[in-house]
């Protein structure tokens, strides 16, 4: 059985926890990364990588997907390993007091500190209750867009009344051959801007509304789908033509086996003192989404600013015998 040692586990790969390897990495200690996704960014990669950020500092805006790839090139000289596709199952304390976390594929990490910036815990996207969907996810299905261009010229039908649906008909209606919103209320839950942007290329005819109606079924062969099926509240079955479904009925988020880890949680979040963000458990700490203290603020900035308070109090656990010396980043440069 092979272990690997290191300074700092930092279970998520998101915003919060990218930046928690830069931060270490300055205080010259060394991370392995875990998450469950087959890729780094967590919600951002995931859930809006086209989307523009207004609220990032001395980003006046930029792309969810482009921040990530600015985050990674600045965690880049500090040699993080990555662990993906794989979740966090076991956090156990060694009698040297060192921590140990196993993982879904049994790779085995130990070290100093933990930092858990995992989110909203495991999310994956809320299914609709469709028998045949698993035939098609993957295929002709998805709960997630990674690029638009993907459905240039397609026949997309998009399920949902949130912002991710209406903003992904606004975005999509500019590539796809055609666009089918289905919803099951003519109220959108979503920016008014939005809701009246839908409404005009409904007008317009780029956008076709399947509205009030359900999703019944999926028609199609070997997972290529050919025809979305929709229900009226008398029964009444409707047919739409698609390559592709999107559904969008918001995240299921569980914290998973973070739950049992015997830390302190406030509803599905894991207290911390933020003063130091360490949770409960000496040594381990929580930043980010996942993070709860009075007040918190569940934005990107806020996990940066985490990550940085975490790191410096985790260095007393590295570094035991070593006086920390605070310098800035302008001092010390990157090495
Ligand atoms: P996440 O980005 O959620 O990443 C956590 C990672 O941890 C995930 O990749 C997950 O797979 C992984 N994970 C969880 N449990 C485990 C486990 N047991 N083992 C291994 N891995 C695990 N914020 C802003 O500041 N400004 C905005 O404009 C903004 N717009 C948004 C728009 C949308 C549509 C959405 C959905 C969110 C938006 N947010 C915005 C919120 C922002 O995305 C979150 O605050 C941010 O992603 C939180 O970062 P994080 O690193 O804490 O967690």
């Amino acid at each position: 059985m092979s272990i690997h040692k290191t300074d700092i586990i930092v279970i998520g790969a998101g915003p919060a926890g990218l930046f928690t390897i830069f931060e270490a990495g300055m205080l010259k200690m060394k991370c392995h990364v875990v998450d469950t996704l087959d890729f780094i960014g967590g919600q951002c990669s995931a859930l809006y990588p086209e989307k523009p950020i207004y609220d990032i500092p001395a980003h006046p805006q930029i792309l969810a997907g482009d921040l990530i790839a600015k985050l990674e090139e600045q965690a880049k000289p500090f040699e993080a390993t990555f662990h993906l596709s794989q979740r966090v199952e076991k956090v156990e304390k060694l009698a040297d007091k060192n921590f140990r976390v196993t993982t879904s594929k049994n790779t085995i990490i130990e070290a100093k500190a933990i930092i858990i910036a995992a989110g909203c815990g495991a999310f994956g996207p809320n299914r609709p209750p469709i028998s045949n969907i698993e035939e098609f996810e993957g295929k002709s299905v998805f709960y997630m867009v990674k690029s638009r261009h993907d459905f240039a010229g397609k026949k997309v039908v998009i399920a949902g009344g949130g912002d991710s649906a209406v903003d992904w008909a606004i975005s999509l209606a500019e590539v796809a051959d055609k666009i089918s919103v289905i919803h099951r209320r003519d109220k959108f839950r979503c920016a008014p801007e939005s809701a009246d942007r839908l409404k005009q290329l409904a007008n317009q005819g780029k956008v076709e509304m399947v509205v009030p109606y359900q999703l019944e079924g999926l028609q199609g062969e070997n997972g290529h789908l050919k025809k979305v099926l929709v229900k009226d509240f008398s029964n009444n079955i409707k047919e739409i033509e698609a390559d592709i479904l999107l559904p969008f009925y918001g995240l299921a988020m569980e914290l998973g086996p973070i739950a049992h880890w015997g830390l302190n949680l406030h509803k599905n979040l894991i207290d911390v003192n933020f003063t130091t963000m360490q949770t409960s458990e000496a040594g381990i700490y929580a930043i980010g989404d996942i993070a709860h203290y009075t007040n918190k603020l569940k934005l990107i900035l806020s996990g940066f600013a985490e990550a940085a308070t975490a790191c410096h109090d985790a260095y007393k656990i590295v570094y035991p015998d070593t006086l920390f010396h605070f310098e800035y980043s302008t001092s010390k440069g990157v090495s």
